[in-house]
């Protein structure tokens, strides 16, 4: 069989001619078969508003090598692939597209904005799925999921319904992080912190007794003031030991605060004396607890303030921390303001500030299954690869705090909890009730808040199977052989994906996670929309073919180090598929009337070089094995290099000439 390629390699041409007739003859589709062992990797679910960057592709380069090696080894590989209806991300999305047709989220209403969504969904929401095709992954589509389709609908509702009988989810006043401009709850790890160089406002709170003496407070945020309650002092510190028990006045507003003794308070911190506001500040709102201080809230939602802020009604709460400031400066209660470095929470979405903020919200009791994930990974059910990964992914368990899993958005699962209008009975059930639990009244209204996004996530290795179904697919995949992940969302994900996997299916959802790092470019720096130093992976994949970006991005992965990524860099890939090519097209032409499948290697006669090539090839490919099974892609990767470039071309194909040439 004499075949001629082309004397140029054109991985366009190529690269689509095989992911067609891979998606022709199903390679990628794997279907239960006792008869045979499992691999299974699901896919972090891309979400739906995603575009193919950098760091997808080395994440998915990476699944995509296990699997592939896993189903040449003769497993039943299936990688499960899937999208992320990502809550806040989505609608702010479609809320900014509507928003250029002039159209208000508010004015359209909740459910015609939620078929928008699903019509921007269905618009654009393959977009992530063809580039991952692009990059040559070989994921069973037949089986695509999104985190909000039917099956995974009720995955949520059913989840919801057993946690919450089993007292893992309650609904209670808590202050949260709340982002005034997203209106919605964040969890503690959607806040992202920064140093602000600000201020510290020293304000005179006078005696009642003797409004000529003060106690002077200190705090960052005077507008807080408004809400403030008591004032708190350490009982150790010796300034204040005789004025525990004493009555303040709140300048301006005139509220009675009592001075009271907390062990919290830090002496050395401003004058040692704190202003105490359980409504606007979480160590506040512990320190209220313990004394039995009601709170006081003085903003809205949107970060404007109430009538509880007196003249400052209606103000911006920044707006209003100036004003008051000078109606402070002007009646003289300011003793002095000094210049002060503070971390800041940010929204993660939008970048607004932070607010703690009062409210009811819906939590997950996280200890028990915090608990459970830290004895998963003790006893080496679940194996981090690095292993330096398993002491963040401790250390976040061993520190949790209960999971504010609200969010006051509309696109999400809804939470699956009436509302009685006769008798505020609260049922939870994963159908619509037609009446009340308690009082069988039939008004029941559904709670107006939607799922935190990574309540769905936390489901995914085992609602991707057909969970709560028993299908055939949940018994045979799970739980699945490896996670490939980053360290970003060891917490997000990895450690909630755990939990859930204990708590619902009784088995860790995984075995082996591998965290690998983060794509940076040339200087160190990560790739960002802003500093416009991201390298397009889709360009390049047009510029260079998918498999030379896929082999120059992993032979640059050592053990799951940051990656330093330049363009120049893919020109090492380009040459070595080069290199591959004219190996191939060299043997190809001197096949004569050979078929390449029917030589039978068994029974020919070896030469020297012959027999010498072969063990190479079976040392590589023992290296290889040995190098995957360790994580440890870029030696796999440079094991082949060797191979190919060094053994196989310049010294095997060189040998081999004299002996076509002069036979
Ligand atoms: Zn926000
Ligand atoms: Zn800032
Ligand atoms: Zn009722």
């Amino acid at each position: 069989m004499q075949t001629r390629l082309s004397p140029q390699y054109n991985p366009k041409e190529i690269e689509d001619k095989w992911y067609h007739f891979w998606e022709q003859e199903e390679s990628f589709h794997s279907v239960p078969d006792p008869s045979k062992e499992p691999y299974t990797i699901v896919i972090p679910p891309p979400n739906v508003t995603g575009v193919l960057h950098m760091g997808h592709a080395l994440n998915n380069i990476l699944q995509d090598i296990l699997v592939r090696w896993r189903r040449m080894q003769g497993y039943n590989a299936l990688w499960m692939p899937g999208t992320d209806h990502a809550g806040i991300a989505t609608q702010n999305v479609v809320e900014r597209e509507l928003g250029t047709k002039r159209i208000k989220r508010d004015e359209l209403g909740r459910e015609r904005f939620v078929e928008e969504v699903w019509k921007w969904k269905h618009k654009y929401g393959s977009t992530i799925i063809q580039q991952l095709k692009k990059l040559g992954s070989s994921c069973d589509w037949a089986r695509e999921r999104f985190t909000m389709d039917e099956g995974l609908s009720a995955a949520v509702k059913e989840t919801f319904v057993r946690l919450y009988k089993r007292g893992l989810i309650y609904k209670g006043t808590y202050i949260i992080n709340w982002c005034p401009r997203c209106r919605t709850a964040l969890a503690d790890d959607e806040v992202e912190h920064e140093e602000h160089e600000g201020h510290l406002w020293h304000i005179k709170y006078p005696f009642k007794d003797a409004p000529h003496l003060f106690l002077i407070v200190a705090t960052t945020r005077p507008e807080t003031m408004l809400g403030d309650v008591a004032v708190a002092v350490n009982p150790r510190d010796d300034r204040y030991k005789d004025m525990i028990g004493e009555i303040l006045t709140l300048p301006i507003v005139g509220r009675e605060l009592p001075v009271i003794a907390d062990e919290f308070v830090d002496p050395s911190f401003g004058t040692g004396a704190v202003k105490v506001t359980p409504a606007h500040d979480p160590n506040d709102f512990e320190m209220g607890k313990r004394h039995n201080l009601t709170p006081v809230v003085i903003m809205q939602e949107n970060g404007v303030m109430n009538e509880c802020a007196g003249d400052y009604e209606g103000m911006d709460r920044f707006e209003c921390r100036d004003a008051l400031v000078e109606e402070l400066k002007l009646k003289k209660f300011i003793e002095m303001v000094t210049p002060h470095q503070h971390s800041v929470g940010h929204c993660y979405r939008c970048h607004c500030v932070i607010e703690p903020y009062l409210s009811e919200q819906w939590f997950i009791r996280m200890r028990p299954l915090a608990d459970a994930a830290i004895k998963a990974s003790q006893n080496k059910s679940v194996i981090f690869f690095p292993e330096r990964w398993e002491k963040i992914y401790l250390s976040w368990l061993e520190n949790v705090r209960d999971w504010c899993i609200s969010r006051q958005i509309w696109w999400g699962h809804r939470i699956p909890a009436w509302y009685c209008q006769d008798c505020g009975e609260v049922t939870v059930a994963d159908n619509t009730p037609v009446k009340c639990s308690k009082c069988s009244g039939t008004t029941l209204k559904q709670d107006e808040d939607v799922l935190d996004t990574w309540f769905s996530s936390a489901l995914w290795p085992f609602s991707t199977m057909g969970w709560p179904a028993e299908t055939p697919e949940l018994r045979y995949y799970y739980p699945t052989s490896t996670l490939v992940t980053d360290r970003g969302i060891i917490y997000f994900w990895v450690a909630r994906m755990v939990m859930m996997g204990l708590e619902i299916m009784n088995h860790v959802p995984f075995t082996n996670v591998y965290i690998h790092g983060t794509i940076l470019d040339e200087q160190g720096r990560k790739m960002s929309k802003s500093l416009g130093n991201g390298i397009d992976p889709l360009l390049m994949i047009d510029q260079y073919g998918a498999d030379a970006l896929r082999f120059s991005i992993i032979v640059l992965t050592t053990e799951g180090q940051d990656i330093k990524l330049s363009e120049s860099r893919f020109e090492m890939g380009r040459n070595f598929t080069n290199k591959l090519w004219n190996a191939a097209r060299f043997i190809l032409m001197n096949l004569e009337e050979e078929h390449p499948q029917e030589i039978n290697i068994e029974s020919t006669d070896y030469q020297f070089e012959d027999t010498w090539i072969l063990s190479r090839l079976t040392t590589t490919i023992k290296a290889c094995t040995l190098y995957l099974e360790q994580f440890k892609f870029n030696d796999a990767a440079m094991k082949i290099y060797d191979f190919i470039w060094h053994s196989f071309c310049d010294w095997y194909l060189e040998i081999i000439k004299t002996r076509l040439y002069n036979p």
